[in-house]
């Protein structure tokens, strides 16, 4: 490859286009002067080409550590079709292809190798790369490097020893994952403190978010789809068993439905994949295994099914939407199962305890982010530090304003209504007392003799539901999951409200959902 030129020129020349965007050639300009860098974007920002010009403008070989064999592929086969000499080492490729790089490699006349952590940190990759000049090292998808993120990779935490072992060669890390704790994580832990870092918005104007408790959840992502005939979407569900169930309901009403994720034989990945890529209209029905790399630009809508657990993964798996820049949809649907079975996940997970409080801290944010009455997309963009500085105007909370009302004495009715029936019973039978219902339960357990029996007769189940939902997001109540699951008090919160010394607003919008149960997989 020639390298004459300015880094600008060889954009218009070999990349084929008019300019720089963004923060691209601030990013570019940094590392050709030898600078360390952190380059922040959002997928589909452009990131690729932060390295990419450098390491066609400075002398050597530029080192890009990829964590996904796919990705590396794609990309190696993309560069070499504009002429670039790239190559991939990893553990898949056949033999012929891993000489032919090899002797590439050691002649000189790479311009960009990809590499994975750990073939770059095996002994003989480690000294075939010293006895060459590298022009830069790139390390992609940096993030998983971060211990506390959600695709934390243990190989890339050896990584911090290139800056040892590679002295006076710039490094540059990239990564899609935007909150200032990974930021400050992945500076640490790759020794790159003294790097530039540069923060493009991630602000996605073509991506229309919104949020939905969850009614009947096959009935609300059936309405999703119809408004999207042919065209390819992601459906996230939080287990493989429900992807699996999805699908085939999907299937049956006739969408065309795939199912992914990490427990299929390396066949069925392989073929969801193809489809997927193949541009044809799917629905890929998976669990968040379904991710890195995945870059079809025209994916018009990402669902959840089961609320993420951090707005860094919530935003990502979004961010998989409207590559192209089109207007795309997204749609979480969340419940106050789903929170009480994270919190309850947290509790018993054997992390250490600074790990889960972050765990919690950001379980939190999300929680907040579904019952936020204001600008979504603003609530999302704060959680990375970003101020989008006025409302987004179209997601749905923009689009068709929530108001709240005062609901103190809704949230003491329904937890004097747990507290009477002795904290033993889920929601199903706390809604039956207020509402007066004498079910069977109701009748045995003689709840239809307490107090609180048909105090909140005036208002509907889903209504209470809402009511539960929000206690729960707030910390008042609390869902333990035995066989049953079952509401109780969290005395802390809760006695203040009981005791009418705090206010509890709630969403307007509880008070006109209806029921909508229609076919569901359940
Ligand atoms: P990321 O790695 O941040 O997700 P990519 O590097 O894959 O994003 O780039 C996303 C898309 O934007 C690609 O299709 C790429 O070709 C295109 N692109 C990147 N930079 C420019 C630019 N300066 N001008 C035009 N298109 C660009
Ligand atoms: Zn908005």
């Amino acid at each position: 490859m020639e390298r004459s030129g300015s880094p600008l020129d060889v954009l218009r020349r070999v990349f084929g286009y008019p300019g720089f965007r963004g923060l691209q050639e601030a990013a570019v300009r940094h590392v050709m002067g030898g600078g360390d860098a952190l380059v922040l974007m959002p997928t589909g920002g452009g990131k690729s080409l932060c390295y990419q010009l450098p390491a066609l403008c400075r002398p050597g070989t530029a080192i890009v550590v990829s964590p996904l064999i796919a990705l590396m592929d794609d990309q190696v086969a993309a560069l070499r079709q504009l002429g670039i000499a790239a190559g991939a080492l990893h553990s898949e490729l056949d033999p012929d292809e891993q000489r032919r790089v090899g002797r590439a490699l050691d002649a000189g006349q790479l311009d960009l190798v990809y590499v994975s952590p750990e073939r770059l940190l095996s002994p003989g990759t480690l000294e075939r790369l010293q006895r060459r000049s590298l022009s830069l090292i790139a390390i992609d998808e940096a993030h998983c490097v971060s211990q506390w993120g959600h695709e934390f990779r243990p190989e890339y935490r050896a990584l911090a020893d290139l800056a040892a072992r590679f002295p006076g060669v710039p490094r540059i890390a990239l990564t899609a994952t935007a909150d200032p704790r990974t930021r400050t994580d992945v500076l640490e832990a790759l020794a790159m403190q003294g790097a530039r870092v540069f923060v493009a918005s991630f602000h996605r104007p073509n991506l229309q978010v919104a949020c939905e408790a969850k009614r009947a959840e096959s009935a609300q992502l059936l309405e999703l789809l119809h408004r999207h005939p042919d065209e390819a979407g992601i459906v996230y569900c939080g287990s493989r068993a429900k992807t699996e169930r999805m699908a085939a309901w999907l299937q049956g009403k006739g969408v065309a439905a795939v199912v992914f994720h990490a427990g299929l034989p390396a066949e069925a990945k392989r073929a969801a994949l193809a489809r997927f890529r193949s541009g044809e209209p799917v629905v890929v029905v998976a669990t968040i295994a379904f991710g890195m790399g995945i870059d079809r630009p025209d994916v018009r809508f990402v669902a959840h099914l089961d609320m993420p657990d951090s707005p860094e993964a919530y935003y990502q798996q979004i961010g998989r939407a409207g590559r192209d820049g089109d207007p795309s949809e997204t749609l979480l649907l969340y419940g106050g199962e789903d929170i009480a079975r994270a919190r309850h996940w947290l509790t018993q997970s054997a992390a250490p305890e600074a790990q889960k409080r972050v765990m919690h801290d950001r379980l939190e944010a999300m929680i907040a982010l579904t019952e936020t009455a204001g600008c979504r997309t603003r609530a999302l963009l704060a959680c990375f530090g970003e101020d989008l500085g006025a409302d987004c105007g179209h997601c749905d909370n923009c689009i068709s304003p929530v108001g709240t009302f005062d609901g103190t004495v809704e949230a003491q009715k329904l937890l004097s209504a747990v507290y009477r029936t002795g904290q033993r019973f889920g929601a199903g039978h706390v809604i039956n007392v207020l509402l007066g219902k004498a079910s069977e339960m109701v009748l045995q357990r003689q709840h239809d003799r307490l107090p609180t029996f048909g105090i909140g007769a005036d208002r509907t189940r889903n209504f209470w539901r809402g009511v539960i939902r929000q206690l729960v997001a707030r910390g008042a109540l609390q869902v333990e999951s035995g066989e049953l699951p079952t509401l109780s008090l969290v005395t802390e919160k809760a006695r203040p409200i009981l005791r009418g010394e705090e206010r509890v607003m709630l969403r307007e919008d509880i008070l006109i959902e209806r029921d909508r149960r229609r076919g569901s997989p359940e």
